[in-house]
């Protein structure tokens, strides 16, 4: 069968690969020259540790093991490094001793581990904190080398063809299959179509998406200077405790108040070491549309107070700032998928974790295709 898929972030990445191995001709289009949305521009992170349990965790656990596989086959920096979420006080730590005795705590790879073990983990942790929660589920790949690495592989097979530059206008469906087509008129057709817009829901989608369940949300984030000494985890601090579902149930409550300035813009620290030794870090969270154009300072003179809490150290200096924006569900499905014609589906809405599942909804799209 020959499959058209539009998109070229992670989303649609994935539904080439996989269906390129499930045996079918692949066409990916790409409006920019490269993939240059949401997926370059987030932490990289296969971030299991905060999803709820059910449906949320099994697709994280499934995708996780995707991603391992095709790290294993691709160059794409792919590290199953595991995270550690610091305790600075007592209050966060008991509510880690809670998490580590879920019942699913287990499948999350949940370890609780006091100041020595962390230290001895991780010696470059000099600060104040207690002890930490380990995930050794969660993983990362490297924004920087992921789709570079996915096109290599992608591109040894003679069943693909990347068409980039390449922006949609339309799309319809006859008897002869699905069919797209840019402003020039060009027309790319398959028998299979999968649109992976990530958050361009306006242009010809708006007829289709219009009433969906979808917002977009908008984000800050920066990358430091490269740190001196070596890092193996991903750190999170405890206030992504409070926005990670799988923590809902916890006795969240006798956490003290959050920052002013963390709780104004929705805030928690994610901290990714790259290989080139910088550190990613943010986030910031904005709702509500339209989105400031600025790069705010204050949330991240917050961020780095916190990093040098932890670390005893001053933290790295910021070198590089940018924003992103994703498509997330409002009605608390895990993604969101609407058949268009026969044969053709938009699939987008993956959230804060589109990339860390996106092998999965990939698989459940192809899974459904007729052999
Ligand atoms: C700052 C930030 C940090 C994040 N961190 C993480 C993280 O660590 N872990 C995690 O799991 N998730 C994270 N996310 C979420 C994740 O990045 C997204 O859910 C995911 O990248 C969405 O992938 P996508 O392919 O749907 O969308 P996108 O990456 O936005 O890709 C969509 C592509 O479609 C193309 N396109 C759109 N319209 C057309 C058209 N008409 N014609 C042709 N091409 C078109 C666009 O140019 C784009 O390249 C983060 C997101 C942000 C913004």
């Amino acid at each position: 069968m020959k499959a058209v898929v539009v998109g070229g972030g992670i989303i649609g990445t994935m539904h080439a690969l996989l269906a390129i191995e499930a045996g079918h001709e692949v066409v990916q289009i790409e409006r920019d020259p490269r993939p240059l949305s949401a997926s370059i521009r987030n932490f990289g992170l296969v971030w299991v540790s905060g999803r709820a349990v059910g449906p949320e965790l099994e697709i994280a656990l499934r995708a996780r093991q995707l991603w391992e596989e095709i790290g294993n086959r691709s160059k794409i920096g792919f590290r199953t490094q595991g995270s550690l979420t610091i305790a600075q006080n007592e209050s966060e730590f008991e509510v880690m001793k809670a998490a580590a005795l879920m019942p699913d705590a287990h499948s999350r790879g949940f370890k609780l581990l006091d100041r020595n073990q962390v230290q001895a983990m991780e010696p470059v942790l000099q600060g104040k904190f207690v002890g930490a929660l380990q995930c050794t589920q969660d993983a990362a790949v490297e924004p920087s080398l992921l789709f570079s690495g996915l096109r290599e592989y992608l591109s040894s097979s003679p069943l693909y063809t990347w068409k980039p530059n390449f922006e949609v206008v339309d799309f319809y469906h006859d008897e002869t299959g699905n069919h797209v087509t840019d402003i020039n008129g060009n027309k790319v057709s398959g028998d299979l179509m999968v649109i992976c817009p990530g958050s361009a829901h306006q242009g010809f989608l708006a007829e289709f998406l219009e009433a969906a369940p979808l917002r977009r949300v908008h984000l800050q984030m920066g990358a430091t200077v490269p740190f001196g000494a070596s890092l193996n985890h991903s750190i999170a601090d405890a206030d992504s405790m409070r926005y990670y579902p799988a923590f809902k149930d916890l006795p969240l409550d006798t956490l003290a108040p959050q920052e002013p300035i963390a709780a104004a813009y929705k805030m928690q620290l994610l901290l990714v070491p790259r290989l080139d030794r910088t550190f990613t870090i943010g986030d910031t969270h904005e709702y509500e549309e339209p989105f400031t154009h600025e790069i705010l300072e204050a949330p991240y003179d917050h961020l780095r107070s916190v990093i040098s809490a932890i670390f005893g150290t001053p933290a790295p200096a910021i070198a590089r700032r940018w924003s992103g924006n994703y498509s997330q569900m409002t009605n608390g499905e895990l993604y969101y998928r609407r058949e268009l014609a026969p044969g053709a589906v938009v699939v987008t809405g993956g959230g804060g974790r589109g990339n860390t599942i996106s092998p999965a909804i990939a698989e459940e799209t192809i899974n459904a295709w007729p052999q």
